[in-house]
């Protein structure tokens, strides 16, 4: 397949959908990795084609849903402070921190403001001299090659106003957090490609040869999908664990090597605390010390008054990214919960979990339909 078109192909996807539910012998519980691939199976209602063959949870694949509270509340405090422009992407603004969001700032006259990448935020810094800029970095290993560019190119300029808030996660670390996680069911996984088109195949060959699970690294639309479940179901059928690479037209075996060794260069690994989930090791990346002058948690030191992390939200956010409920099953959902009034990052952002339940399925946590399915 050569278009766009041919991977949206009705009469292809029937077809690998009867090709699963050929295969399949019982329900297999398969997660896709990334918020993007869970807008794209609610939106072409892959979950209701499959349903009873193949139960897909969705997992923490959605960057801004995963930032912790505290980074908001830093990013927060230092828009606060005099003299400073904190700059990030558009979903960012709207997130809750423990208990207010970027806007709040904003309106109270911090200067926040959206920039499409992270070297936007470099030449803010380049023609404003005289204020302090933060960039708040957020993203897995698909997003942290441009933040390590803006450092790059920061350091080049000799910036002395120029930092991040890092909150760049590693895929990896996650999957094998799931898969420990008391009452895991998740079988099989639908690995994101964007990232591994960074990561490469590397990092997952050992956790398939160790957890003896499938793994499929898959594209975004529905026969990318549906191909990707399909192949997982196929080795599930035959107790077979392997790594596979549906989306090859993308995805290298050693992924991007410049883009790798940017990251490598600016970035170490360090245990991460996700939102919702609680402290993965290792799974979190912090700027190198030859660069730690950009480190807006260096150069802004914040209370612990300002870095609240208690938060007595009712969001069970913990539980969607890691495939224990469905969106639905939070008492919460499309009734105090929803896009316009969000309780949590995964009805605010636009990979969330609940903002794709609530906009292709909005039935509740008793099992009616709140509005027609689009
Ligand atoms: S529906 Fe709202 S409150 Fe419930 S888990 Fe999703 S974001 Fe959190």
């Amino acid at each position: 397949m050569k278009y766009l078109d041919e991977y949206r192909d009705p009469k292809i996807a029937r077809a690998l959908v009867e090709r699963i539910k050929s295969t399949a012998k019982r329900t297999w519980t398969i997660m896709e990795l990334c918020g993007g691939q869970t807008h794209s199976i609610m939106k072409f209602g892959l979950d209701a084609a499959l349903e009873g063959v193949v139960d897909l949870v969705h997992g923490p694949g959605c960057p801004v849903c995963v930032t912790p509270a505290p980074a908001i509340d830093r990013a927060i405090a230092i828009a606060r402070a005099p003299g400073t422009i904190v700059c990030s992407f558009g979903d960012m603004l709207r997130v809750p921190g423990s208990s207010e969001n970027l806007f709040n700032a904003r309106a109270d006259g911090g200067d926040v403001r959206v920039v499409y990448s992270p070297l936007d935020a470099v030449e803010t810094a380049r023609k404003s001299p005289n204020r302090e800029v933060v960039f708040f970095a957020v993203g897995f290993e698909t997003t942290a090659p441009a933040a390590a560019a803006a450092i790059i190119e920061a350091d080049r300029l000799a910036l002395d106003n120029f930092s991040l808030i890092v909150s760049h996660v590693r895929v990896p670390p996650a999957i094998e957090a799931i898969l420990d996680a008391p009452g895991n069911r998740v079988q099989a996984f639908l690995a994101a490609g964007h990232v591994c088109t960074v990561t490469g195949e590397g990092e997952y060959q050992p956790i398939v040869a160790q957890r003896h699970i499938p793994i499929v690294i898959t594209g975004f639309e529905p026969v990318d999908l549906l191909e990707g479940i399909a192949r997982c179901v196929d080795q599930l059928e035959k107790r077979e664990s392997r790594l596979e690479n549906q989306y090859a037209r993308s995805v290298r075996p050693k992924g991007n090597p410049a883009a790798l060794a940017a990251i490598d260069l600016v970035f170490e690994t360090v245990d991460y605390d996700w939102r919702g989930i609680g402290l993965i090791p290792r799974s979190g990346m912090r700027i190198r010390p030859a660069f730690r002058r950009f480190d807006a948690l260096d150069r802004f030191p914040t209370t612990s008054a300002e870095c609240s992390t208690e938060s007595s939200s009712p969001c069970r956010s913990g539980e969607v990214l890691s495939g224990r409920i469905k969106p639905h099953e939070c008492e919460a959902f499309g009734l105090t919960c929803t896009p316009d009034h969000p309780l949590g990052a995964p009805m605010v952002s636009g990979e969330g979990a609940c903002a794709a339940h609530y906009r292709y399925r909005r039935v509740n946590n008793k099992g009616s339909l709140l509005c027609s399915t689009k």
